[in-house]
C-alpha cells in the first residue's frame, strides 16, 4: 500500500489532504519553525491555525522559508470569538492574510457559534465568492447552529471542525453533517493527551496486531470514517509517526472495537457554554 496522504473532496469540487499538521498551543518561534520544516519535510501541506493561537505570522515565515510554492499548501485559519460581524470578519479575514503573508486562504472557519454568526458568515460567503478563500466552513457548530445558519443564509458551510475522537466520536452530529454534505474535520482527534485515551488495552493491543502505535491507530480510525485530521505535534519523531498513516488499513471488526471506547463524554469545551462564549467575544482593549 502506498503511504501518500489522501484528498478529500469538498461540496464545491476544492481538495483538502486528509491530514494536516495542527499548531494550537504552539508559541514558542523556534519550535514551531522547526515542526513546520520536519512536517514539510515528510509531507505534511496542510496546517491548521486561528488568530487566537498567535502564531499566523511564524507559521507563514516558516512556510516562506521552505521551497514549496503557495498553491501546494493548504491553509486554514479561524476568525475568533471577538472579531464576529460583517465587518469586523472583514478586517479579521485581511489581518490573518497578512500575518500569514498570503493573498488568499485554502479554508476559513467561524472559530466558535458565538453571537453574531450569521453577519460573519455573510461576510465569508462574499471572501468566498470573491476568489480569496477557497472553502469555507465552522468549527465547533452543534445541529441546531448548523440549522439556523442554513436558514439564514446561502451558503451551506463545507466543512465543520469539532473536538472528535473515539471517546466522542460525535455520531448524531457526523450523521447530520453527512447528510449535507459538510466534511467532518476532528480537533483533538488525539484526545489531546488526555484521560490515557492512548493507553487503552483496546488500542493497544491493536498498534501490536497491525505493528503501529496507538496513536496511529486513532489516527487511522479518523481516516477510516472520512474525518479530516490535524493532530499537533512539535516533536520530530511524532510528527513523523502521526503522518505514517495511509499506508495500512483498519478491518470492520478492529474499527468496532475501537467504537466501544465511546464513553459520550467530551474532553473539553461544550460549543454551547454560554459563559466561555459571551467571556470571549469581549475584545480585550
Ligand atoms: P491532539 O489530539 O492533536 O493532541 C495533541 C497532543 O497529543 C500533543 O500535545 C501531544 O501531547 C500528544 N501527541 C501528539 N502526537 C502524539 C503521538 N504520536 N503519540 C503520543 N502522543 C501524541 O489535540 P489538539 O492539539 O487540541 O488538536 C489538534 C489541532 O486541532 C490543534 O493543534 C488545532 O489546530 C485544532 N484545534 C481546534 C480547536 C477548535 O476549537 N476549532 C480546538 C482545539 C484544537
Amino acid at each position: 500500500m502506498e503511504n501518500e496522504i489522501n484528498n478529500i473532496t469538498f461540496s464545491n469540487g476544492v481538495t483538502i489532504p486528509q491530514l494536516g499538521l495542527g499548531v494550537f498551543k504552539m508559541k514558542d518561534e523556534k519550535e514551531l519553525m522547526e515542526a513546520i520544516r520536519v512536517a514539510l519535510e515528510v509531507g505534511y501541506r496542510h496546517f491548521d491555525t486561528a488568530m487566537i493561537y498567535e502564531n499566523e505570522a511564524t507559521l507563514g515565515r516558516a512556510l516562506k522559508a521552505s521551497s514549496i510554492p503557495r498553491e501546494v499548501l493548504f491553509l486554514t485559519s479561524k476568525v475568533w470569538n471577538y472579531d464576529h460581524g460583517y465587518e469586523e470578519t472583514k478586517a479579521a479575514f485581511q489581518a490573518s492574510l497578512d500575518r500569514l503573508g498570503t493573498d488568499y486562504l485554502d479554508l476559513y472557519l467561524i472559530h466558535w457559534a458565538s453571537a453574531n454568526y450569521i453577519e460573519t458568515w455573510k461576510a465569508m460567503e462574499e471572501l468566498y465568492t470573491a476568489g480569496k478563500i477557497k472553502a469555507i466552513g465552522v468549527s465547533n457548530f452543534q445541529i441546531h447552529h448548523l440549522e439556523d445558519l442554513m436558514a439564514h443564509t446561502e451558503i451551506i458551510p463545507m466543512i465543520n471542525q469539532i473536538e472528535t475522537h473515539p471517546a466522542f466520536p460525535q455520531d448524531e452530529l457526523r450523521a447530520f453533517m453527512a447528510q449535507h454534505a459538510i466534511i467532518h474535520e476532528a480537533w483533538g482527534p488525539l484526545g489531546q493527551g488526555k484521560n490515557d485515551l492512548l493507553t487503552q488495552p483496546v488500542l493497544l493491543e491493536l498498534a501490536e496486531k497491525y505493528g503501529k502505535t496507538a496513536a496511529q491507530i486513532v489516527l487511522r480510525w479518523h481516516i477510516e470514517r472520512g474525518i479530516v485530521v490535524i493532530p499537533k505535534s512539535v516533536t520530530p519523531s511524532r510528527i513523523r509517526e502521526n503522518r505514517d498513516i495511509f499506508d495500512f488499513s483498519l478491518s470492520t471488526v478492529d474499527m468496532d472495537k475501537i467504537a466501544t471506547l465511546n464513553t459520550g463524554a467530551r474532553y473539553s469545551g461544550h460549543p454551547d457554554d454560554q459563559e466561555f462564549l459571551t467571556r470571549t467575544s469581549i475584545r480585550p482593549s
